[in-house]
């Protein structure tokens, strides 16, 4: 028997949002070992493809893939990385939700039991989950460690995020320190070198790369984010990027469609737009939009610096 209440069936997912990002597949991978440890039957899932960074972690520490699974009904789930419908399996609602590793605004979930939740607002679940493991007393596997130690490196954008807090860096450092890393900062530029590789790969793919849909006071609003060591890489295709963005839009009847370009070394955001309310967006953020696009220097975030400030000036 394990600890957590409400569990059904012998086993328990443990899986992060639509569209994974690191810390979503890592946090699946980490859960479901901790979980597995407090006594449950687990498996790590995941809801779609990994992304070239997600796919250096998992060869670099020698850890599987989670196996792809889209239906949850009846499903005992422990979510990870998000916590609304948008984000989950199209029949969340029926899945049988025990609980919540998250660093993400609350997003409406409503559940028929009480479960285990833990959302603090620091700048990755996996700091969530490696304060579960110490509450737990239960040690961290060394390849489980060193991809954690990575996820919170991609989250916080090496430290450098307004999302990222002091509990972060002391989480980073104990994982870089059971993983026997010294130089993490280097590991971290080398993912983001990975990330930065955009040539040759197709237009929409690029989009949706790290996308989130969002229901902003009843309209709909894709945000799509691109985190690159140098900005100028996507001279050759910033063009085709809109002209995407754009036919995005329309497709999916989005009032908005953004694409954030952030430049990890220059600490700033080209932001690229489709919408049909520009006077909503440049009251956002008090700029102009030119050539359909604005610099927003020193944003690095889409939780912190983007939705805080496009959700209300749709309000
Ligand atoms: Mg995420
Ligand atoms: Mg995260
Ligand atoms: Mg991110």
């Amino acid at each position: 028997m394990g600890h957590l209440k409400g569990v059904n069936k012998t086993m328990l997912y443990t899986c992060g949002h639509k569209i994974p990002d690191s810390d979503s597949i890592i946090g699946a991978i980490s859960m479901a070992y901790l979980q597995k440890e407090l006594g449950h039957e687990t498996k790590a899932v995941r809801q779609g493809e990994i992304n070239p960074e997600t796919a250096y972690i998992l060869e670099k520490f020698n850890l599987k893939t989670p196996e792809l699974k889209t239906n949850f009904a009846g499903c005992d789930l422990f979510m990870v990385d998000y916590n609304n419908y948008t984000e989950g399996p199209d029949d969340l609602k029926d899945a049988n939700l025990v609980g919540i590793a998250d660093h993400h605004k609350l997003g409406g979930l409503i559940t028929s039991a009480p479960l285990e939740v833990w959302i603090r607002p620091v700048g990755c679940s996996n700091t969530v989950i490696k304060e579960m493991f110490d509450y737990y007393n239960v040690s961290i596997p060394k390849d489980i460690a060193g991809a954690m130690m990575c996820a919170i490196l991609s989250d916080t954008v090496i430290f450098k995020s307004p999302t990222c807090t002091k509990i972060d860096t002391k989480a980073c450092k104990e994982l870089a320190s059971i993983a026997g890393i010294e130089d993490f900062k280097s590991i971290g530029m080398e993912m983001f070198k990975v990330k930065s590789q955009v040539e040759g790969v197709p237009t929409r793919e690029l989009v949706m790369r790290d996308y989130k849909n969002f229901d902003m006071y009843g309209k709909k609003v894709g945000i799509g984010q691109l985190e690159v060591v140098d900005l100028s890489i996507f001279d050759s295709v910033k063009d085709d990027l809109l002209a995407d963005i754009k036919k995005l839009k329309a497709e999916d009847g989005n009032d908005t469609v953004l694409l954030v370009l952030t430049d990890i070394i220059a600490m700033g955001s080209q932001i690229l737009v489709a919408t049909d309310s520009p006077d909503v967006v440049e009251k956002a953020w008090d700029v102009k939009i030119e050539n359909d696009q604005f610099w927003l220097k020193g944003c690095l975030s889409r939780k912190k610096q983007v939705v805080p400030f496009l959700e209300p000036a749709y309000k």
